[in-house]
């Protein structure tokens, strides 16, 4: 597994980049945010571990490079502040998680080992409804590529068609810790926009105080 590091604190990096190794994890460190971001879109990675105060760029700013351009790859994002609303700007811009300073690096491994988990390896696996195909295994939507949160809801979704889906049970088991409700409100409207853009007669209807559901627009 390889990494990227993005954290201008050397102390740190040097500390948290000596724990990463022991785990087997290879891990690449860019001490700002136009390195990372380079390095980044190398398209290398398995998982990407950006801090959000960066000089020359900061971390929200590398985030909504990568995602503009298409890089699916998970990203976890790193801040010192633990606000709830530096948390909800990162994963607006589509980060996968998110950890407050000062954290354990064992909960950093713990999380990168999540949103790195796949499938075991086999025949490719796919959900199909209307005219969509989810496949799980290369996690992409008609051959759209998702990122990791958006894919597991994709297929809770698709795996219950035309059956409500609690926000609750969407976040229980999509983040399972340390969630807000707007989390879940984020994702399913970038799910959205990727429906728009595939041009899909399948949506995902809002049903008020329930939750949501997987349906035909017709
Ligand atoms: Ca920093």
């Amino acid at each position: 597994m390889r990494v990227l590091y993005v954290e201008d604190e050397k102390y740190l990096a040097d500390a948290v980049i000596h724990l990463l190794k022991k785990a087997n994890i290879t891990v690449d460190w860019a001490d700002n945010g136009n390195d990372g971001l380079e390095l980044a879109s190398t398209g290398n990675y398995d998982c990407i571990v950006l801090d959000i105060m960066l000089p020359k760029l900061s971390g929200i700013e590398v985030l909504r490079s990568l995602r503009q351009r298409q890089n699916p790859t998970p990203i976890i994002m790193l801040s010192a502040l633990s606000e709830v609303d530096d948390k909800i700007r990162g994963l607006e811009a589509g980060a996968d998680d998110y950890l407050a300073k000062p954290f354990k690096t064992a909960e950093l491994i713990a999380r990168i080992n999540a949103l790195t988990r796949r499938p075991p390896l086999q025949a490719s696996q796919t959900l199909s409804y209307g005219d969509l195909t989810y496949d799980i295994t290369e996690r992409t939507l008609n051959s759209l590529p998702l990122t990791a949160k958006e894919a597991e809801i994709i297929e809770l979704l698709l795996r219950t068609p035309d059956q409500v889906q609690s926000k609750e049970r969407i976040l229980a088991r999509v983040w399972g810790h340390d969630a807000v409700d707007s989390y879940v409100e984020v994702y399913i409207s970038y799910l959205r926009k990727k429906l728009q853009q595939l041009g899909s007669n399948i949506q995902i209807k809002t049903v008020r105080s329930l939750g949501y559901k997987i349906t035909d627009k017709g």
